[in-house]
């Protein structure tokens, strides 16, 4: 599409569905004659009404309109309506954070006794969640290596299995998700695959054309791509068959809201409505408006800086992979990465992100020091942001594990990742050089 048109410098033809960067720009808010041209902060937490009765229609969900800023404002949702359309989806939920992202389209479609299958290689903050804390509320995951086979992944699932749940690009690891592999098991069992693609985001990956069901984003990261706020946002490819008799919630009355039938009521996005009026009413980790409001300005830009980030990474991977104090250097678009095959199959662009990692001789110590003398990049625990970021995961994010256990995560003393950001890649090439000349 749009993409593609603008690196060949072709004349593109017109056509139905509006291109990428279009829909970065103008999606998700359509102003009338005389109205703000640019998306309005609704900083407001309530609504106006005439009459008891339209009310009570909103309270039962017969009327769609806002009732109170946890579960919708107008703001949000114009944020929501273009990340919808970017992902190809039917409808999607913003929150407060990436965390709350996925806390909330897992609760929605589980419940205790119920059994989850989810890549080993996933954020540590979504691991967590899975093997710590929902454990305790009576929900069991099953964690697969993303590279098992077919077969062993097949026997990961038990009869009470209720989603599946991957990463387009892991991170810090860098591997690229078999969606094929993921998505056939997904339809095998018959349950919903969920994709969190924070790091690829949707301008280099649509993972509702891959198999996906639902969609999960850390809006934190590059949709940001300014790290200013968190947020994150839940999407709804509108594939998936909630009738099937496991996700009674979804079928069967909710006495909370006038008995309603989400899948009757709702077809194609009961999943979002019943996510936004059961648990945004819940939990409360609703996205603030100003929030929502500089993540459509992150996203006006998403598809210029996502293509910036990935060449710049791939010269930073180029140049410290011919580096005599690299040991090692692990970037998926690189020359010779294995998993080249899956961005050509997968990715919309033929680049791989913006993060990369690599070993430094000397490991910790040298580390430290390369680290220290850094001066365009700055050392900070983060990802997706316009400037360049480091951090070392052995003492930072992994610090907490033994070395045996650093080590099965495939965390080394001598990892730096690398979040490589939109400045000049020469200047970025520069720093890097100086800095592992004052590291030896
Ligand atoms: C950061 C991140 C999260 C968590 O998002 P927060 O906005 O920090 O809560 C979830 N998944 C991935 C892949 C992430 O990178």
């Amino acid at each position: 599409m749009s993409n593609k048109s603008n690196t060949q410098k072709t004349i593109p033809s017109p056509s139905a569905a509006r291109g990428k960067g279009t829909v970065c720009i103008q999606g998700g808010y359509t102003p009338k004659v005389g109205e703000p041209r640019i998306l309005p902060i609704f900083q407001s937490t309530t609504y106006k009404y005439d009459d008891l009765d339209q009310v009570e229609r909103l309270f039962a969900l017969r009327e769609t309109g806002y009732k109170y800023t946890r579960t919708g404002n107008p703001t949000l949702a114009a944020f929501e309506a273009k990340i919808t359309e970017l992902e190809g989806g039917t409808g999607a939920v913003a929150l407060a954070s990436g965390q709350a992202a996925n806390l909330l389209a897992i609760m929605n479609i589980t419940s205790a006794g119920e059994h989850i299958v989810a890549a080993s290689t996933i954020y540590g903050g979504t691991y967590t969640l899975l093997d710590r804390t929902l454990r305790r509320y009576g929900i069991e995951t099953t964690f697969v290596e993303p590279e098992i086979s077919a077969k062993e992944l097949q026997a990961a699932f038990r009869p009470n299995t209720r989603l599946v749940l991957a990463e387009t690009i892991g991170n810090p690891g860098l591997g690229i998700l078999d969606f094929d592999k993921f998505a056939a098991a997904a339809r095998r069992n018959d349950v919903p695959f969920i994709v969190d693609n924070t790091l690829a985001t949707p301008i280099l990956c649509n993972p509702f054309k891959l198999g996906a069901n639902l969609i999960t984003h850390s809006a934190t990261k590059y949709i940001d791509g300014h790290a200013t706020s968190l947020g994150g946002v839940v999407i709804d490819g509108g594939n998936y068959n909630w009738a099937n008799g496991k996700f009674p919630d979804l079928t069967e009355p909710d006495v909370t809201y006038a008995g309603t039938r989400y899948v009757e009521k709702f077809g194609r996005t009961a999943y979002i409505a019943k996510a936004r009026a059961q648990y945004l009413r819940d939990f409360g980790a609703c996205l603030s408006p100003v929030n929502a409001f500089l993540f459509n300005l992150g996203l006006e830009t998403l598809h210029l800086r996502m293509t910036r980030h990935s060449e710049n990474a791939l010269t930073l991977a180029e140049f410290l992979s011919r580096h005599p104090q690299v040991n090692w250097v692990v970037y998926p678009g690189l020359k010779g990465n294995p998993q080249r095959a899956r961005i050509k199959k997968y990715f919309l662009q033929p680049q791989g992100s913006g993060i990369l990692t690599f070993g430094i001789k000397g490991g910790a110590r040298a580390a430290r020091a390369f680290v220290k003398n850094l001066r365009v990049a700055a050392l900070v625990v983060h990802i997706g942001d316009a400037r360049t970021s480091v951090l070392h995961p052995g003492t930072s994010t992994h610090a907490q594990l033994n070395a045996r256990q650093q080590r099965s995560a495939g965390i080394t003393p001598d990892m730096i990742r690398v979040s490589v950001g939109i400045e000049d890649a020469a200047d970025l090439v520069g720093d890097f050089a100086q800095a592992l000349g004052k590291a030896r």
